[in-house]
């Protein structure tokens, strides 16, 4: 693999992508999983088919925003796939000044415990597909030892003294209110962030297997957990 090779999208500018800084954000192209309510599917299943940008041309212009930009953030795709690249890759960043954070979808634990331990990530944001044992109906491919990198993952980064968010994208007839309590309590005390399914930009094979909770539905699962576990 190469991770230059793979630098598939560069947006200059974000104030949303990461609460309090101000950031650019890198999406590399590859992912290992094909998750049904991928909205970046392009770019995390045929990463050839997309241009790739310059990684020179993304410093100049990071060095050319110096002071305005405090952070940069890795995308995908999935940034772990690329392993020690990783490392070098982050390193880049740091060595300008700039935090980092990455987005993970967990798999590769000994990435994430390595990017961890050398202090060069300042958060890391993993999303929750499942609870262990149902991982595959989101994930839709079968990898060896899914579930227990999944939970090394998750003791790892409630270990990490750096900050971390847990995501579940929520799918109605897929996350059942229970599931969402078991997946609150595996990476408690953290808070699990609930971000509820849309298929608009979803591979056409998958559409209807995708159907949103209401507002209200979603809403409703929020207070559960909030009440069952105290916040
Ligand atoms: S882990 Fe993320 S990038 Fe990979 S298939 Fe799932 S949603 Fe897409």
């Amino acid at each position: 693999m190469n991770i230059l090779k793979n630098i598939k999208g560069f947006y200059e500018l974000s104030l949303m992508e990461w609460k309090g800084v101000v950031s650019s954000i890198i999406f590399l192209g590859g992912c290992n999983f094909r998750c049904i309510y991928c909205h970046n599917y392009d770019m995390a299943f045929n990463p050839k088919d997309i241009p790739s940008k310059d990684l020179d041309d993304i410093l100049n212009n990071l060095d050319n925003r110096k002071g305005w930009v405090d952070g940069v953030v890795i995308s995908g795709g999935e940034p772990t796939i690329y392993g020690e690249e990783l490392i070098d890759f982050l390193l880049i960043f740091k060595k300008r000044g700039l935090k980092t954070k990455i987005y993970t979808n967990g798999y590769n634990y000994d990435v994430i415990e390595k990017i961890v331990d050398k202090k060069i990530v300042d958060e890391i944001s993993m999303d929750i597909k499942h609870i262990p044992g149902k991982y595959e109906e989101i994930i839709k491919v079968k990898l060896p030892e899914l579930e227990d990198r999944i939970l090394a993952s998750i003791n790892i980064l409630k270990r990490a003294k750096i900050n971390k968010e847990f995501r579940l994208t929520a799918v109605k007839g897929v996350h059942s209110l229970e599931d969402i309590k078991k997946i609150s309590e595996l990476i408690s005390p953290e808070k699990i962030i609930l971000q509820n399914v849309t298929n608009d930009c979803v591979r056409d094979a998958y559409k209807e297997l995708i159907t949103p909770f209401t507002d209200e539905e979603i809403k409703c699962f929020e207070k559960k957990i909030e009440v069952d576990h105290g916040y």
